[in-house]
């Protein structure tokens, strides 16, 4: 059992093994000595720690004596509010260094936005460490992620038995795929003047993938496209598209600007657009976020799929490396569940909008995300987004940021909107809904509900200025 040396930043981290970081900040090579080495300073009080040093190398012998289980494999996720570009920089090297499984909720992008770090315990002290030696401040927003996931769990267990019981559909609650997908049955029968369900192709692992249309008849009329869940563990995005399914359907008839909208235009609603992704956040890893296609000579799984699409593909914002969680694959449209959304939207040729859901942040984005440089109608865009987070906000004050994806988080390419936008669809735009870290992407369920309904707001006046410009 020999210690595994790394240099991150000019501090030597000493890892017996992936269960436990030491740290010697004090590490002198010439003289090979070892003074200063200490334990994980959370977990000092849970196990005595002795260590050795044999010639160039330092062996730890310990004796875990855990005295208090709570010291040990806790996830943690770290806020920097970042303050120069030099920590940008910093936080940036730390992002490529794969080797800590770091997880970036929020990537290093400019002194205005924070950074959120998904920090596995192996590396918690390791990476505060590293934070502490630059004078970065940090705080912890979540001090134990898998308390707020077996929460979690313990509710969407105990809302399946209830719903069970009551044969009834909770819109205040997250489900698994194939509860989303009967649940869509029942909608289809309850409205079926209105609404159909489509199978538009399946996913890589060969799941069906739906797309609900609504419609009150006509050829091919001009349409709105609105998709969630592209990124799986993003679920109130998928929760809220379920929520708006069933808005859409129950509003017809009685909401004069929803009703007026349907009598001319369609609506495409594809809630789960990476199935497999979504199930896999149920059955194995709650944070997945690509596709989970096979790649290749790499033992990683998955590419990201909004970085997946023929726009600015492979540049700057996506990685080149599949274990990446914003791997933008082999080629443009490599991904199946993006080449089905691609063929849908090419075939029926007559989509005025193209709008997809996310998480967090907070935003309201409209192209372009692969340049900084101006869409040729980002001023329109601008006031039409404007115009919908006032809406948004009118319901429970929640506050969004509009602007272009480049500038408003970061250059991202091979993203949805900018692939509509450039083929065509003026009225293209991506929202990232609550919250603004507090739980990131572990929103607790009694959120979902005033989230989707503050955002019904933001869609509908959308969707009434893009019924009210055709072109
Ligand atoms: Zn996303």
């Amino acid at each position: 059992m020999g210690t595994v040396r790394r240099q991150l930043g000019g501090i030597y981290i000493y890892t017996r093994t992936r269960a436990h970081v030491y740290s010697s900040t004090n590490y002198n090579t010439q003289t090979d000595t070892c003074t200063g080495v200490r334990p994980h300073t959370e977990c000092t009080r849970c196990f005595l720690l002795e260590y050795i040093c044999v010639n160039q190398s330092i062996k730890f012998i310990y004796k875990a004596l855990y005295y208090n289980s709570s010291c040990h494999k806790v996830d943690q996720v770290i806020r920097v509010n970042v303050e120069s570009e030099e920590q940008i920089q910093l936080l940036r090297a730390l992002e490529k260094d794969t080797y800590w499984g770091l997880d970036f909720w929020l990537h290093p992008v400019n002194s205005e936005l924070p950074v959120d770090i998904h920090v596995p315990y192996q590396s918690l002290y390791a990476v505060k460490d590293y934070l502490s030696a630059h004078n970065i401040p940090y705080t912890v927003m979540i001090t134990n992620v898998q308390d707020l996931l077996d929460e979690e769990k313990a509710e969407m267990e105990e809302n399946n038995m209830k719903e069970r019981h009551s044969r009834s559909f909770n819109f205040g609650a997250y489900h698994p795929l194939e509860t989303i997908y009967s649940w869509m049955d029942d909608l289809v029968a309850a409205h079926p003047n209105l609404v159909t369900k489509d199978q538009i192709g399946t996913s890589y692992e060969g799941r069906p993938m739906y797309v609900l249309k609504f419609s009150t008849g006509g050829d091919r009329r001009p349409a709105i496209w609105v998709d969630s869940g592209i990124h799986s563990r993003e679920w109130v995005s998928q929760a809220t598209g379920v929520w708006t399914a069933n808005k859409i359907a129950t509003d017809f008839g009685t909401d004069p600007s929803l009703t007026s909208l349907l009598n001319t235009m369609d609506i495409y609603l594809l809630i789960v657009a990476n199935p497999d992704g979504y199930v896999h956040t149920h059955t194995s890893d709650r944070m997945w976020r690509k596709t989970r296609s096979q790649n290749p000579g790499s033992m990683c799984r998955g590419v990201d799929p909004n970085r997946n699409w023929d726009a600015g593909f492979g540049g700057p914002g996506a990685s080149s490396n599949p274990c990446s969680d914003s791997y933008h694959g082999p080629s443009p449209h490599s991904e199946i569940e993006v080449k089905n959304v691609v063929n849908l939207v090419k075939s029926h040729g007559n989509f005025k909008s193209f709008i997809s859901i996310h998480a967090y942040s907070q935003l309201l984005m409209y192209p372009y995300g692969y340049t900084c440089k101006d869409a040729y109608h980002a001023a329109e865009l601008d006031s039409v987004g404007r115009s919908a987070v006032q809406k948004l906000s009118s319901l429970h004050g929640t506050t969004y940021k509009v602007g272009s994806i480049c500038k408003i988080i970061y250059q991202a390419s091979g993203g949805s909107i900018d692939w509509s936008y450039n083929v065509g669809i003026k009225y293209s735009f991506a929202f990232e809904l609550r919250d603004t870290g507090r739980y990131g992407f572990i929103l607790p369920a009694n959120q979902i509900i005033p989230t989707a309904s503050e955002t019904w707001l933001a869609l509908k006046d959308i969707m009434a200025y893009v019924r009210d410009h055709p072109y």
